[in-house]
């Protein structure tokens, strides 16, 4: 016998030491032990008999991760969603719209900027804005990416990066939804790669004169307010950009098959004027729009989830109803096995979320975590639309049931904020130090 027993894989007998009474688990000792150390850590005995099966639709009973606030906000938001949004997605998908007083209903809700602080926003955590998103992108990826521009790409800079004034001017007035705003990066021959930009902003006296193209805008023809990004002489600065100003105009892209139900637009700065207070005096580097965009991406990484979740439970409801060969479709083992296979997916895509939310709550979660975040939590959405829509057969392919539709958006969701192929660039080189872009 070893004489530590440490290395000892089992202990038939008691290990006395000198001077203290044997040690087994069980006995008085331990069972102070056990007592101080769930006084310490506020655990409770593990309850005996076995736990209540799982709900299939919460499986791992992500709910008691949350708080009652966190949960408060949650249920709002996914009511909200079902008395507003779904009733009518399926029509303004096909129609290709989106209403523009559902801004207005999201600012009275509080969900604009909800991450915020000051300026008429709720500053709520970063939990709390990534269940609203998840809620959100549950009804369509559309309506969700609606609140992140105007939280995360419009609100955000000026928050972060503008003057007092800015910020007391625009902030309060967004928060509501009075006021929409759009984020114009990317441009026809700059999407990956926003250092190519070739949007131009020129001193003209106390003015700036702006000009280029920005394309694949969100909100763009809807906004009120753009924040656009343009090459200065002391580097990428940003402008906000009221849209009503001369020489600025927008119109949709037409023919799209995804976000539908979001506009999406080319936007044309030609010979735009605008005074000196225009312009965010905070950057004028490429690290204002990148941090914008690490801002929606940490949105996207539990709004993904929700479009998963959708397309999860609309085939879970559909294979236990639809009926072939005589029983339900559910009860045949392939079937199982791609039921099984979304909702392992959807739960662990919930719990990723939830732990870079906490992590960025404690200021703990940098932009690779964030990238973390979208690379997975988005590619495996799309697994799960793609699975949904089989089990579903053909009544899939339609507007009768959510799953296309979210597969279609997800194919959009995938490629902005940074496509996937990005992501992984940004992962790769958290990883090895080495940058792989050019
Ligand atoms: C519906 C929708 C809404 C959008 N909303 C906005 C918005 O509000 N504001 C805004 O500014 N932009 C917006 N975008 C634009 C979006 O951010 C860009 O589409 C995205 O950055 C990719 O740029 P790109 O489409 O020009 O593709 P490209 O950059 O041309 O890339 C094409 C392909 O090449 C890959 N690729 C590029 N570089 C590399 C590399 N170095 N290594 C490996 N692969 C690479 C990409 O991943 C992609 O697969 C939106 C796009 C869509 C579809």
């Amino acid at each position: 016998m070893p004489t530590t027993g440490l290395r000892s894989p089992v202990r038939s007998e008691p290990v006395s030491h000198a001077g203290t009474p044997p040690l087994t688990w069980g006995s008085a000792c331990h069972n102070e032990t056990r007592s101080r150390f769930r006084k310490t850590f506020n655990t409770t005995m593990a309850p005996t008999g076995r736990p209540a099966p799982p709900d299939p639709k919460d499986f791992l009973g992500f709910d008691g991760l949350l708080d009652p606030e966190e949960r408060l906000l949650r249920d709002t938001v996914r009511r909200w969603v079902a008395d507003r949004v779904l009733p009518s997605i399926g029509d303004w998908f096909d129609e290709g719209i989106l209403p523009r007083e559902l801004a207005t209903e999201l600012g009275g809700l509080g969900l604009l900027g909800m991450h915020l602080d000051g300026y008429g926003c709720p500053g709520a955590s970063a939990v709390e804005y990534g269940l609203t998103c998840l809620e959100l992108e549950a009804g369509d990826s559309g309506l969700r990416s609606m609140v992140s521009v105007q939280g995360s790409l419009a609100m955000f800079p000026i928050r972060e990066y503008g003057s007092e004034d800015q910020r007391r001017e625009w902030l309060p007035r967004m928060a509501t939804g009075e006021v929409l705003g759009c984020f114009g990066l990317t441009e026809p021959d700059s999407g990956s790669d926003p250092g190519s930009m070739r949007t131009t902003a020129r001193r003209d006296g106390p003015d700036w004169i702006l000009n280029g193209t920005k394309t694949w805008i969100s909100n763009g023809s809807v906004a009120d307010v753009a924040i656009i990004w343009a090459r200065a002489d002391d580097g990428v600065r940003g402008f906000i950009v009221p849209t009503d100003t001369p020489g600025f105009a927008a119109r949709d892209i037409p023919r799209k098959l995804s976000l539908r139900a979001s506009h999406t637009s080319e936007l044309t700065l030609d010979d735009v004027r605008l005074p000196r207070e225009a312009a965010l005096p905070g950057v004028s580097s490429l690290r204002g729009p990148l941090s914008c965009l690490t801002e929606a991406r940490y949105g996207i990484a539990w709004g993904a989830i929700g479009a998963a979740r959708s397309c999860y439970e609309a085939a879970l409801d559909y294979a236990v109803t639809r009926q072939q060969f005589g029983r339900p479709i559910g009860a045949f083992q392939l079937i199982q096995r791609k039921l099984v296979d979304m909702m392992v997916t959807v739960n662990r895509g919930l719990l990723l979320a939830l732990h870079i939310g906490r992590m960025r709550a404690r200021g703990r979660a940098g932009p690779e975590h964030v990238s973390l975040g979208k690379f997975d939590n988005v590619r495996m959405a799309l697994d799960v639309a793609r699975t949904a829509r089989s089990v579903l057969g053909a009544n899939g392919i339609t507007l009768d049931y959510p799953v296309m539709r979210h597969m279609n958006n997800l194919e959009s969701v995938i490629t902005y904020e940074g496509s996937n192929e990005i992501q992984i660039l940004i992962l790769g080189q958290s990883l090895t130090g080495f940058q792989a872009f050019k």
